[in-house]
């Protein structure tokens, strides 16, 4: 038996966790059923009214038929009014997004209808026994409005000592007191089970919501990552070959369209393998880094930096004719030779590169695997000259 009032108590922890995580989302839904439903139960009041303005113009003055037209007369007029003020009050509220009064505005509404529910109920017992409006509405808060356990019970624990009192009031023969004061027990239990059982439901579904948006998020990312993945260099982050060929190829298509001139640099480094057996591999893979950026920074955002593998970079050049490639090639070829790279406070690494540039004009149609190729020869050119240099 302890170990069960445990595990309720668990399990009732556990609740109140999980509706914390979903009381924005219950707060909205609930002002959308309200604003919804707040005008039909106003329009459902004024037929109600004109009923009981009917009713009142027929009955004898001090008969309890009299009473009790006046009263519901009264009764639903104030609460059609309520209503229409709620519609109101909920478009406010959802348009500036005012939670705590929007969480307010839904327990007072519950609460009100509760309680206009047990006055025409307690009414009604002028003229019969039943407490059917009690009913209606105890079963109806518990399905339309999505409310905690803890805030349903305390408002149904409410509605009934008020139900208790008012038929005490209007209802005097004792059976039937009684037998009424006992359906009322089950309607509010019935409509605190609904109550619990709707809001469980609507807790359990908007978590997992929830949960699926955050997978769905991660599997977006994930997947972004796995792109970019394939479209880059590992190891510094430039384009790999593949991706630097079919950007080029299209950047060249376009070149020629436009009529403009489109050149391609080829770098290669010199005496690498020299670095890696010297210095060891990881010295190798910090010199490639580290030419990446020096490329990438004295480049324009608008042309093309790649790895082709090895020690071997490219740059094209859209719109940028022989001339100006050369002077680029040599600014590069420079930079490189004047950024020596510290490794490990034991030394620095000088680094020189030889460049092939390979241009061509609108004119000439080149395609990218001939432009390469004349890039390629001329830098087997500049090694052959001594390295160091642009060709
Ligand atoms: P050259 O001046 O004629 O270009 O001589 P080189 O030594 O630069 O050229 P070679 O083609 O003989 O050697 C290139 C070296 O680059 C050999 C290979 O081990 C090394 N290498 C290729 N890819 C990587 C890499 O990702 N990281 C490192 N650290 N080394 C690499
Ligand atoms: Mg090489
Ligand atoms: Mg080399």
């Amino acid at each position: 038996m302890k170990i069960r009032i445990h595990d309720f108590l668990n399990l009732l922890a556990r609740w109140r966790g999980e509706h914390a995580r979903v009381q924005d989302q219950a707060t909205s839904a609930n002002l959308s059923r309200l604003r919804a439903v707040a005008p039909l139960v106003a329009a459902l009041n004024a037929v109600h009214v004109l009923i009981f303005a009917l009713q009142l113009v027929r009955a004898p003055v001090d008969s309890n038929r009299y009473r009790w037209a006046v009263g519901l007369l009264i009764t639903h007029l104030t609460m059609g009014l309520t209503m229409l003020a709620v519609a109101g009050l909920v478009r406010h509220l959802q348009r500036t997004h005012q939670t705590r009064w929007s969480q307010a505005l839904t327990i007072g509404v519950a609460l009100t209808t509760l309680v206009f529910s047990v006055a025409v109920a307690s009414i009604d017992q002028w003229v019969t026994p039943a407490i059917t409006p009690f009913l209606i509405t105890c079963m109806a808060g518990g399905v339309i409005l999505y409310l905690a356990p803890r805030v349903a019970a305390g408002m149904y624990l409410a509605a009934y000592m008020l139900f208790y009192v008012a038929m005490g009031i209007t209802q005097h023969d004792p059976e039937q007191l009684l037998s009424n004061r006992l359906n009322g027990v089950t309607a509010c239990l019935l409509g605190l089970l609904l109550s619990v059982l709707l809001w469980r439901k609507f807790t359990t579904i908007t978590l997992q919501q929830s949960e699926l948006e955050k997978v769905n998020a991660e599997l977006y990312a994930r997947h972004r990552e796995l792109e970019q993945l394939t479209r880059q260099d590992g190891l510094t982050g430039l384009f790999n070959r593949t991706t630097f060929a079919d950007l080029s190829r299209r950047e060249l298509d376009r070149g020629q369209r436009q009529g403009s001139a489109t050149s391609i640099l080829l770098l290669d480094l010199d005496h690498f393998k020299r670095i890696n057996d010297t210095w060891g591999h990881p010295a190798g893979d910090a010199v490639l880094r580290h030419i990446a950026t020096v490329i990438s920074t004295a480049v324009r955002s608008s042309d093309l930096v790649g790895r082709l593998g090895g020690e071997e970079f490219t740059v094209l050049l859209p719109n940028t004719s022989v001339q100006a490639a050369r002077d680029l090639a040599e600014k590069l070829r420079q930079r490189i030779a004047d950024a020596p790279l510290p490794w490990q406070d034991i030394t620095t690494i000088t680094i020189t590169a030889s460049i092939g540039v390979g241009a061509t004009t609108a004119q000439e149609k080149r395609d990218f695997d001939s432009l390469y190729s004349l890039a390629d020869k001329a830098l087997y050119k500049a090694k052959q000259l001594g390295r160091n240099r642009v060709a």
